[in-house]
Order: C-alpha cells, then sequence, then structure tokens
C-alpha cells in the first residue's frame, strides 16, 4: 500500500512522478503528493484525492525541476486530508520525505523530538521520520545518507522510503525495511517506484533494494547501497520482463473487467511449460527439485490472505484429495502471531499475487525461522516473498492492476491444481487414468473460459435486476465452497453489498433464517462429484423459503435449471477445475452490478492493492 516514485536525472520530473503515481494509484489513492527540488528551491505540492486532483492542484504553480519524489497514499495514522498527505516536510522545510509502512515507535520519538523544539503539522507516523532525520544530521553534521541511516536504527516498523534535501541536491536517499523498492537504471538517471509499473517505459535495468538497506542514487557519485549497519553493499542489476502494453486497458473501460477477459491467455501462460499435453505430463520444476521435501512432509502448511486464502483453501481440497498429504490453510495475520507448531518436516506454502503481503512475508519469515521448507506462489517477479522462500512456483499472469484480484486467483488455483497432481503421480496416489484424464481437461480450460465470457452480455442484463438488493448469500460444496466465499467478497469489495459466502449444507445452521423474496442466492452447483444432489436439496431449502435463486450450473444441467430464477451456465470439466471455471461468472456478476451502481470498479473505497502494512 501506499504508492512511492521518484526520479533523478535530465527530464523535467514533474512529468515522469506523475505519470509513475498513476501507475502506482492501485496501492493507495486517499491522497497523492510531490516534492520537486529545483534552483535552491524544494516546492511540495499535496492534496485530499486522486493522481488527478494533484494534478488539477499543481496547475500553474512551479512544476520545474529534474529531480522529485511523489506518493499516492493509503491512511494508516491520520485521516485522508491535505495536512495529512506526504510527502512531509522537516521542521525547517529543507528536507522532504515520502514513506509507505508503519513508523511504530513514533509516539516515543515525536516525545524525544518535541523535547528538542521540533513541531508537528500532521497526524502521521511518517513526519516523526523526517524531523528525526533532520535532527540526526544537524546533531551530527553529517549528510543526508548517513543521517537517514543513523535515524533509521532508531526505528522500529516498516518503510520503503525515499528522501530529498536541498542541502544534497544531486542525490535521493532511498531505503527499505518490509516495503519494497526497486531503482530503475537509466543513463545518467535514476528512478525509483515501490514496483516496476513506473519505471518500464525508461529502463529495463533495476536493482531490487533489500531489507534494512539504503541507496543512494547520486548523480555525481554513482549509485551507492548500504545497510542500515553501514555495511557496503555491491547492488545487482537485473533486467525486467514487463511490456508497457501490460499496463493499459486496452479499450477496456476498466483494468478489472480486462484482467476477467484476459484468463483464457493468462491461463494458458501459467500452465505453459508446464503442462505438457503430447508428453502427457505436468512439470513444475520448484516442486520436482524438491520433492523429497514435499514426499516426505508430515504436513503441508497454506498461509494467505484475502483472495489468496480463498485459492489456498481450493489448494486444500486438491492437494488432500490427490496427495493424502493433510493440508490446514491459515489466514498470514493469525498465523504470524498466534505461536504456531511449526515443524522441520513442514512444508509452508505462501500464496500472494503482489509477494509483498506484509503478513504474508511475516508467516514465510517465521516459517523458515522454524526450519520449516519455504515455498511460494507469487506473481511479481523479484518481490520479496519470491526472494525469501526456499522455492516456488510463479503465476505469470502479468500485472494485475484491478485492486479485486482476478486472473491471479484463477492462476493460484491452476498452480496449487498443478502441485497437487504432481506430487499425486509422485507418490503414486493418483490413478494414471484419472492423471491423464485432468491433465487432458485442464489444457481444456483457457477455451472453456472464453464460452464463459461470451456470456457477458447476460450476466450484465442479469447484474440490473439485483442492484437493489442489500445483501446476497453464495454457496458451494467440496471444491466449489471457496468458491463461495471468493464470490461474496468480490461482490462485497467493489459493490459494496454485504454478502456472505457459505458452504451450501451450513446454511441451515444460520444463514436460512436471513432467507426471504428479498435476498439473493448465488449457488454453485455444477454437475459431477457427490456434493451435487447435496446441493440439489439446499437449493430446494431455499426456494422452500421464497430466495432467488442464481444458479451457475453444468451446460446439460436440467434439475437445477428447473428450479433456479436465473440461471448461467459453464461448460462440463472434471470436478476438481471447476473452481477455476465457476469463479469467472461470479467475477463477471460483481463487476457488472458495481458498474450499474457507479463504482469505482478498479479503485473501491478503503481498499488499496498490495498490502504492505499488516
Ligand atoms: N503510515 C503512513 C501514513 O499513514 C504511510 C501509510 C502506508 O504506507 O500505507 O501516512
Amino acid at each position: 500500500m501506499c504508492g512511492i516514485v521518484g526520479y533523478i536525472g535530465k527530464r523535467q520530473a514533474y512529468d515522469v512522478l506523475i505519470k509513475g503515481l498513476k501507475r502506482l494509484e492501485y496501492r493507495g489513492y486517499d491522497s497523492a503528493g510531490i516534492a520537486l527540488l529545483s534552483d535552491n528551491n524544494l516546492n511540495v505540492y499535496k492534496t485530499k484525492g486522486k493522481v488527478s486532483d494533484l494534478e488539477a492542484f499543481a496547475q500553474g504553480k512551479d512544476i520545474g525541476g529534474t529531480m522529485g519524489i511523489a506518493h499516492t497514499r493509503w491512511a494508516t495514522h491520520g485521516e485522508p486530508n491535505q495536512v495529512n498527505a506526504h510527502p512531509h516536510y522537516s521542521q525547517s522545510e529543507r528536507i522532504a520525505l515520502i514513506h509507505n509502512g508503519i513508523i511504530e515507535n513514533y509516539s516515543e520519538l515525536k516525545e524525544g523530538l518535541l523535547m528538542h523544539g521540533f513541531t508537528f503539522q500532521s497526524q502521521t507516523d511518517t513526519e516523526v521520520l523526517v524531523q528525526l532525520i533532520e535532527y540526526v544530521k544537524n546533531e551530527h553534521a553529517v549528510d543526508l545518507a548517513t543521517a537517514v541511516q543513523l535515524a533509521l536504527n532508531e526505528v522500529v516498523g516498516a518503510y520503503a522510503i525515499a528522501v530529498i534535501d536541498l542541502d544534497n541536491p544531486d542525490v535521493i536517499v532511498a531505503a527499505r525495511k518490509g516495503s519494497p523498492l526497486i531503482i530503475g537504471i537509466g543513463d545518467d538517471e535514476y528512478f525509483l517506484a515501490s514496483d516496476a509499473t513506473p519505471i518500464v517505459e525508461y529502463t529495463n535495468k533495476v536493482i531490487y533494494l533489500d531489507e534494512e538497506e539504503i541507496a543512494s542514487l547520486d548523480l555525481i557519485n554513482g549509485l551507492h547501497v548500504k545497510t542500515i549497519s553501514n555495511v557496503e553493499k555491491t547492488p545487482q542489476i537485473k533486467q525486467l520482463e514487463m511490456t508497457i502494453s501490460q499496463l493499459e486497458k486496452s479499450g477496456y473501460p476498466h483494468f478489472m473487467l480486462k484482467e476477467i477477459f484476459e484468463q483464457p491467455r493468462t491461463l494458458t501462460d501459467c500452465m505453459r511449460g508446464r503442462v505438457n499435453i503430447s508428453e502427457n505430463n505436468i512439470s513444475i520444476a520448484g516442486i520436482i527439485d524438491h520433492k523429497d521435501k514435499f514426499l516426505n512432509a508430515k504436513r503441508i502448511i497454506i498461509s494467505a490472505c484475502g483472495t489468496s486464502w480463498h485459492a489456498g483453501l481450493i489448494g486444500k481440497y486438491v492437494i488432500e484429495e490427490f496427495t493424502r498429504i493433510p493440508v490446514e490453510v491459515e489466514y498470514s495475520s493469525e498465523f504470524r502471531y498466534r505461536n504456531p507448531v511449526i515443524d522441520r518436516d513442514d512444508v509452508v506454502m505462501v500464496i500472494s499475487q503482489s509477494g509483498e503481503t506484509a503478513d504474508t512475508l511475516a508467516a514465510a519469515q517465521l516459517a523458515k525461522s522454524k526450519g520449516a521448507f519455504l515455498f511460494g506462489i507469487c506473481n511479481v517477479v523479484g518481490s520479496s516473498i519470491a526472494r525469501t522462500t526456499h522455492a516456488g512456483c510463479y503465476t505469470h499472469v502479468g500485472p494485475e492492476i484491478g485492486v479485486a484480484s482476478t486472473k491471479a486467483f484463477t492462476a493460484q488455483v491452476t498452480v496449487l491444481t498443478m502441485i497437487a497432481l504432481v506430487l499425486g503421480k509422485e507418490k503414486g496416489t493418483i490413478s494414471e487414468e484419472m492423471y491423464l484424464s485432468i491433465l487432458k481437461e485442464m489444457s481444456r480450460i483457457p477455451e472453456k473460459i472464453i464460452s464463459i465470457l461470451k456470456q457477458d452480455n447476460l450476466i450484465a442484463e442479469l447484474s440490473k435486476i439485483f442492484t437493489y438488493a442489500q445483501h446476497f448469500i453464495y454457496l458451494g460444496r467440496g471444491f466449489n465452497y471457496p468458491v463461495a466465499l471468493e464470490g461474496a467478497l468480490k461482490l462485497k469489495e467493489i459493490s459494496y453489498i454485504h454478502a456472505e459466502g457459505y458452504p451450501a449444507a451450513e446454511m441451515k445452521h444460520g444463514p436460512i433464517a436471513l432467507i426471504s423474496q428479498e435476498m439473493p442466492v448465488v449457488v454453485i452447483a455444477p454437475m459431477g462429484g457427490v456434493v451435487y444432489d447435496k446441493v440439489v436439496s439446499n437449493i430446494q431449502e431455499v426456494k422452500a423459503r421464497k430466495g432467488k435463486i442464481i444458479a451457475v450450473v453444468s451446460e446439460n444441467d436440467r434439475t437445477v435449471r428447473e428450479m433456479a430464477d436465473h440461471v448461467i451456465t459453464i461448460p462440463e470439466t472434471d470436478e476438481c477445475l471447476y473452481p477455476i471455471l465457476t469463479s469467472i461468472p461470479l467475477q463477471l456478476l460483481a463487476y457488472h452490478i458495481a458498474v450499474i451502481k457507479g463504482c469505482d470498479v478498479d479503485q473501491p473505497r478503503n481498499l488499496a492493492k498490495s498490502v504492505t502494512v499488516e
């Protein structure tokens, strides 16, 4: 959360920074600001609202300068208003700083600074840090980089920061701990950002700053990296694989819709080189190279948050089904703080689209410290989780910009299914016949998604009927129970309609009391498997209480079709692969309801992507 961007070189910094902020806006959008340094002036402009509000605010002002830093905020400390927006000035207004993260000991530091005569404008934790840097710089008569280093030694918490200073007009100092930061290297220019999206347009040479590292992006002395304990580091330059076209809407009104429609291709990419139909084989290097760890594991623990947690739950169902290895699924935020039992023969799998989710990263570090084998499933290449884990598997779906995750979710489920099949085959717990039949079905998933997407108009029409609803219930069983949770989450996130996902049979233990003719109930009921008949009975129970049923059914279904008020069909597939198909119409349903209600689909209120705070 919070987007950070910085530039130093020969271009006009304002243009680079504003463009960069727009790319990072998915990370936070309650306020935005920019600091520009030129001709012995350090100008800070900031405002409540989005980056477009900042542009309007900066119009007619002095926006010249070839170095600067900019920020789009997701507030943790202090309401989202102009004063609390970043950048924050130091007392003398000679230093400006932007920050992503939380300074946990800010009140203690603030007390000390107040005693030294510092005054504060904002309620943020961030302002304390810029004041501390100024205090240290003056007290010890040191340069900016040293002041940042000494100040960070006093800080408890998480941060990615960028600092500029009138006394050091050729350098941006940046540092990170717990929040991501990437440096782009151009010709006599440097870029800095929370992810690669603002950088890719200018250079593909990047450095991923490591934990507790401080970088000086110095136009005269070049790039220098050291740790906060003052150990010099040699930065490793990496090549970016991202392209600009991946960051654009390509004619779609929203990133979310574009990403929903990309799924036939993203899942093809996700399976490429892994699902090999001509050789009748599925292979995942990260699993095969460490297969003994998995095959000897007493259990697998999956740790994740939000949508990734739902994917993890589907992972439990498929991995247990095909490998008979017990799987536990944990919310990272609970797992990391509840002193969990973790053994050396456990495998801990962490799942995160961004690879930066703070709680999941902490869960990974905890598991590693207890000696477990750590496996990551991430989308963003080179992300913190990808670098922390012993092995892993990328989902390869390209940048996901819509705040509500869609294509990353289906790819996470696909990866987990591939893992289950690889391990099941190695362990001999899946029959050859079953393995081959699922393998073949997996290769058909992209074309089946194309046929579901053709119902987009029908789902858009259907959505109009339900925009009145204040509540929704989503029901599913077996592999589709986590899909019910995910469908409900999508609706909540972007349309602000309250929704509950439930295992269908649990309904009678409580939620059935909510059913009335006002209540839409989405039932995921594809044919096949042991639970279909049971779901049919659950639908009857809803109908008897006059609930409005929207059913997701197989194309050849007759039974549920007759009972439901509205039907969305999906092609048939193997039972374990249904979640990949059934989640697609639920993404579209949430999308269209939100659009009709006039909600900001790509930037829903209070949310942000890449949750880098606890
Ligand atoms: N704690 C800072 C603030 O509230 C930064 C928040 C964040 O990175 O999400 O301004």
